[in-house]
């Protein structure tokens, strides 16, 4: 065992192998190649902890591999957990709590095709990337009017949950997340389909189980979908902004319980794919079902051909997804639209922008030396200006040419074909935006159907999870401080709800340290944190990217601050230390993202514009479509008027977090079992890493330091009576039978206490009690 680790420094890092406290198999692994040179089970009292502790040279232990290879439960020795237990609905059930157990219990109950577990109040929701027969309206009556522990996990189990806490009067929310294709975009529509039905379950008599106004509220989906959701590699229908969804209801205290409405708001829909998508990818889905999908005559009119004669749609060279049919998504895509409200006619300026936006793509812009130049007959730049209704010569002089103020003097110059490629991509990206947010903005009018006083609602959060790419850019960033924020609001729920339980019990808890993550967000959204520092290098005339990291360099790479690092190589680059894992973001074009900004002159000649229709869009003054910027927040340096999206992001989320810590929260952590999107393949490594980055490890921790097992005095005096003599069995005192049990058993009175009702065990004790009762 010594032998086969002399001479390999190992992959993790000691701190993160001293979670996993328990015994695992270990598999030494080359640094270097990754290869396996060896393999050992630690065993017995010796953990990893204290095995680590007693190497001088630090060398770490690759567990995370070893992990992943548990086939079966007898994989677990010698800490395994009773055979009852293996196929325990709620992992926190389980008596010893560590990564292998509740990584084989996932598995197990994974392959035998149960996709949910609960882990406390965390629902785990494995994506089975195959048709699933647990949705139908049948099942979901099954769910109404019941406690979650009295029926089999299920996504139902959390909605009704927050239906009925809910009609108590407490808003709620349940935070979906997890990586690209683990399900939360499906999740969120499960429990939106579950709310908007769950007045009408406990029926007697089978009826219609949705209203109109429960019809408008789901027709919400499709319609971001087809604006918002793209074919990436990762996922054929990926979601490219975050959303909260609140669905209000009527007054819990008067009648039948409904929804009465709804508020959608969105997060930071990427808008770089607008433009470019890298291979296999596509752009947004509504592009190619349009080109797909228009009747002739609106094609005409709208000089609509196929997808492959566009710049913005062949980048990636993959215009039809497998098994999806364009032209039925175009007419879902419409009946959604109407079903929210917005008629046939309006439907078509939309599409009308939309063929607009895909003919600027194709505006030739002349690659000549200095000056770019664009010829006035160009056929894209005739039709995308007669679809805008602006002036074409004014509009590709302002792609062309730029004007400069010096010293109040006006300076117009010409610029390179880059700039001039860029100037053009930029209007796009305006408009798109805009218009995305003009139909959030539109569907929530019609989503509020009906006055009432009642406020009360439950919203279901759909934002991207932790993201860590080969290269990793303002997006990246963005997205992993949205993760920060919420994984800080989840910690601290967990920690809480831990704690309210030994209150409520009265019993003795001292608090124990957890990954804190306070001091991660501060380095990004403080005061001179990296938003404030990028947002003063955007403002400067001559900001760059390279002087940004020069700066954060100064500020951050300094021995008291513990997470921010500059990487090995290169300069360009600066390293957050995230609470899932370290990420190298690419400083490059985070300026440009930041500003994300047409310049002055672009936007007089939109704003003069005849179509009334693109007026709207661009007289909505919203970034983003209700996050409001805080005042004086307002930066951004070709106008005063613009926010950066860096301080839009921000404010939003602190609007997102304010909103729901007034709510009481459910989890849902969606994990995507295999890369292939193969049904029910169970990829052992990359179910782990993702059970790390969502917390559900964190957890565990959480709540080994306290009394993992909690039961209630009937439970246990009733399963282990037996354990004592029928003396004392014969009294009806079920807590003075439990603590007879347990203190004739267990020699060490830090392993359990008594609670008001129901007994707290440390980690291991059931397995012990298990044991014995087994020996009877
Ligand atoms: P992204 O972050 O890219 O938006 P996501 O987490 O929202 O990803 P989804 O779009 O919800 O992922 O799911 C990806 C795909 O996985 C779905 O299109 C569907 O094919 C499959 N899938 C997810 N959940 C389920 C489920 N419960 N049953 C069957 N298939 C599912
Ligand atoms: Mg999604």
């Amino acid at each position: 065992f010594k032998h086969a680790l002399h001479g390999w420094s190992m992959a993790e890092a000691a701190s993160d192998a001293t979670i996993s406290s328990n015994a695992v198999h270990i598999l030494f692994k080359d640094v270097d190649s990754g290869e396996v040179k060896g393999a050992s089970n630690l065993e017995g009292p010796q953990t990893i902890e204290n095995w680590c502790a007693a190497k001088p040279n630090k060398q770490a232990i690759e567990f995370k591999l070893a992990l992943s290879k548990i086939n079966s439960a007898s994989d677990l020795p010698p800490l395994k957990n009773p055979d009852f237990m293996d196929h325990v609905d709620d992992l926190s059930l389980l008596s010893h709590l560590h990564e292998p157990a509740v990584f084989w219990g996932i598995k197990n109950r994974f392959l035998s095709k149960r996709i949910y577990t609960y882990s406390g109040m965390v629902l785990i929701a494995m994506n089975p990337f195959e048709r699933v027969d647990i949705y139908t309206d049948e099942i979901m009556r099954k769910f109404g009017g019941k406690k979650r522990a009295e029926m089999t996990p299920h996504i139902y189990g959390i909605a009704e949950e927050c239906y009925r806490a809910m009609l108590e009067g407490k808003n709620q929310s349940v935070v979906v997340s997890g990586e690209s294709g683990a399900g939360k975009t499906q999740s969120t529509r499960y429990i939106m389909q579950y709310l908007a039905a769950v007045d009408s379950l406990t029926d007697s008599e089978p009826s219609n189980l949705r209203s109109e106004t429960e019809e408008a509220v789901l027709a919400s989906n499709p319609i971001l979908e087809s604006f918002g959701n793209a074919k990436t590699t990762r996922n054929d229908n990926s979601s490219r902004f975050g959303k909260f969804v609140q669905l209000f209801f009527s007054n819990p205290y008067s009648g039948k319980v409904h929804i009465t409405g709804a508020k959608v708001q969105t997060y930071l829909l990427e808008r770089s794919r607008l433009i470019y998508q890298p291979d296999t990818e596509r752009n947004y889905h509504i592009f190619y079902q349009l080109c797909a999908a228009a009747p002739l005559a609106e094609k005409k009119m709208l000089g609509l051909t196929a997808w492959k004669n566009f710049a913005y749609l062949r980048q990636g060279n993959a215009g039809v997804i497998r098994n999806v049919n364009d032209v039925e998504e175009f007419r879902t895509t419409q009946e959604a639209l109407s079903t929210a409200g917005v008629p046939v006619a309006l439907q078509w300026e939309i599409f009308r922008i939309c063929a607009a936006l895909l003919h600027i793509g194709n505006i030739e812009i002349a690659p000549n030396r200095d000056a770019a130049s664009c010829s006035e007959i160009d056929a894209a730049l005739i039709k995308c200006t007669e679809l805008l209704g602006i002036n074409s010569s004014e509009f590709i002089q302002w792609i062309t040419k730029k004007q400069n103020i010096i010293r109040g003097e006006k300076f117009v110059k010409n610029v390179k074909s880059e700039a001039a490629v860029a100037a053009r991509d930029s209007v796009t990206k305006v408009i798109y935006t805009k218009l995305f947010d003009w139909l959030v903005k539109t569907i929530n009018k019609n989503l509020m159907r009906e006055s009432t006083d009642s406020q009360q609602f439950i919203g279901v959060l759909d934002i991207y999870g932790f993201e860590h790419f080969a290269t990793n850019s303002f997006e990246q960033f963005c997205i992993n401080y949205a993760n920060e924020k919420l994984q800080q609001e989840f910690n601290a729920h967990v920690f809480r709800i831990e704690q309210e339980g030994y209150i409520q019990e009265g019993i003795q808890w001292t608090m124990i340290e957890f990954t804190d993550n306070k001091q991660c967000i501060e380095l990004i959204e403080g005061k001179l944190g990296i938003l404030a520092l990028l947002d003063e290098e955007s403002r400067l005339q001559n900001g760059t990217d390279a002087n940004l990291v020069t700066k954060l360099n100064t500020h951050f790479a300094t021995p008291s601050q513990k997470f921010y690092a500059k990487p090995r190589f290169g300069t360009t680059d600066f390293v957050v230390k995230h609470y899932a894992v370290s990420v190298q973001y690419a400083s490059h074009n985070f300026i440009d993202k930041n500003k994300d900004s047409m310049s002055d002159e672009l936007k007089q000649v939109l704003a003069k514009s005849t179509n009334p229709f693109l007026r709207e869009l661009l007289a909505d003054d919203q970034v983003s479509a209700i996050a409001a910027v805080p005042a004086g927040k307002v930066v951004g340096r070709a106008s005063a008027k613009t926010p950066t999206l860096g301080s839009v992001f921000k404010a939003s989320l602190q609007d997102l977090m304010a909103t729901m810590r007034k709510t009481e929260s459910h989890y849902i952590r969606c994990i995507k079992p295999n890369m292939a999107k193969e049904p029910f393949q169970f990829e052992g490594a990359m179910v782990l890493s993702q059970l790390q980055a969502c917390g559900v490890l964190e957890t565990i921790k959480i709540s080994n330091a306290g009394y993992p097992n909690k039961l209630e005095y009937a439970i246990f005096a009733t399963r282990y009576g037996l354990l004592v003599d029928a003396l004392s069995r014969a009294t009806f005192d079920n807590k003075a039978l439990t603590m007879k049990i347990v203190t004739s058993i267990l020699t060490d009175p830090s392993k359990y206490q008594f609670g008001k009702t129901k007994v707290f065990l440390k980690n291991g004790q059931i397995a012990f009690f298990e044991n014995r009762r087994k020996d009877r």
